[in-house]
């Protein structure tokens, strides 16, 4: 193993909501160390800006437009993204959205729609990469997307954190179901990090001072400080780590 840097060279990767925010970070630091890089978003327009990105580090990338909610348009975006590039080595399952709302006002189309961008998206693009990555018989990374909201509870986030503790749950599932078809399977679960989620959320002095006051390190996380930990779990440098949810809190959780 060369340990002298991370090399992902040959290597593509698909990051679901790969257009903006933390997976737009995501995507740019895998292409840093030589990933070819799917963008999957529902704006088409968006994911090929981001495409763009990723190509000036010297890769390819290729835009998708897929609503990860639906099961047929997943499949599909799956087999095109396995057609332009030959292979899938890297799933960063990604996408996600947010209602915050006290348990008493959230209606049950919110419900429905957190539960299934955040889980059942994420259960529906694992679930055909998986098959993809089996078919290869190459092995392959797969990296959820879960929250510290998957670790704690958190006021007004009911449909929110069991998304995400749903996801730490199937990322221990997979982890144990794959192993035998060299398919590692682990999640990280940020903290506060400012992006078009939660900008406009972060506004508010309030939030932030019980965001921050929380954070034993005393500030919000930055995008790269999540992109990191993912490609490190992407690259081989964690070929002895499947099951784990890396926290990345700022010492959040150590409380
Ligand atoms: P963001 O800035 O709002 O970006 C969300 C991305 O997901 C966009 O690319 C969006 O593109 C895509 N997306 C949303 N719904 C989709 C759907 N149904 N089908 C396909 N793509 C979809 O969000 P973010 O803050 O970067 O969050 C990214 C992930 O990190 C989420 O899973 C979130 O829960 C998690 N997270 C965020 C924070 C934080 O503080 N920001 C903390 C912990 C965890 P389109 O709208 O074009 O589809």
């Amino acid at each position: 193993m060369d340990f002298s840097h991370i090399n992902l060279k040959g290597k593509t990767a698909i990051v679901t909501g790969g257009s903006k925010g933390i997976g737009y970070g995501m995507a740019l630091g895998l292409a840093t160390v030589g990933a070819n890089v799917v963008i999957v978003s529902r704006n088409i327009e968006e994911g090929r800006a981001a495409a763009k990105d990723c190509e000036a580090k010297g890769v390819k990338a290729h835009a998708i437009s897929c609503d990860v909610t639906n099961s047929a348009a997943v499949a599909s975006m799956v087999a095109e993204a396995a057609k332009t590039f030959g292979q899938i080595d890297i799933l960063i399952n990604n996408a996600g959205m947010n209602i915050r709302k006290p348990l008493v006002d959230v209606l049950d189309s919110d419900w429905d729609t957190v539960i299934n961008t955040n889980l059942k998206g994420v259960f529906l693009v694992g679930r055909e990469v998986t098959k993809q990555m089996i078919a290869q018989g190459k092995g392959g990374k797969i990296v959820n997307v879960a929250s510290v909201g998957g670790a704690i509870g958190i006021p007004n986030l009911t449909s929110y954190c069991a998304t995400k503790g749903g996801v730490v749950q199937m990322t221990k599932v997979w982890a144990l179901e794959l192993v035998e078809h060299k398919i590692f399977v682990n999640a990280v679960c940020p903290a506060y990090i400012k992006t078009p989620m939660t900008e406009g959320w972060l506004t508010d002095k309030a939030r932030l001072d019980w965001i921050l006051g929380m954070t034993p390190m005393g500030r919000l996380g930055e995008i790269q400080e999540v992109a990191g930990p993912v490609v490190f779990l992407a690259s081989e440098w964690a070929n002895y780590i499947t099951g784990t949810c890396l926290l990345v809190d700022g010492g959040w959780t150590a409380r």
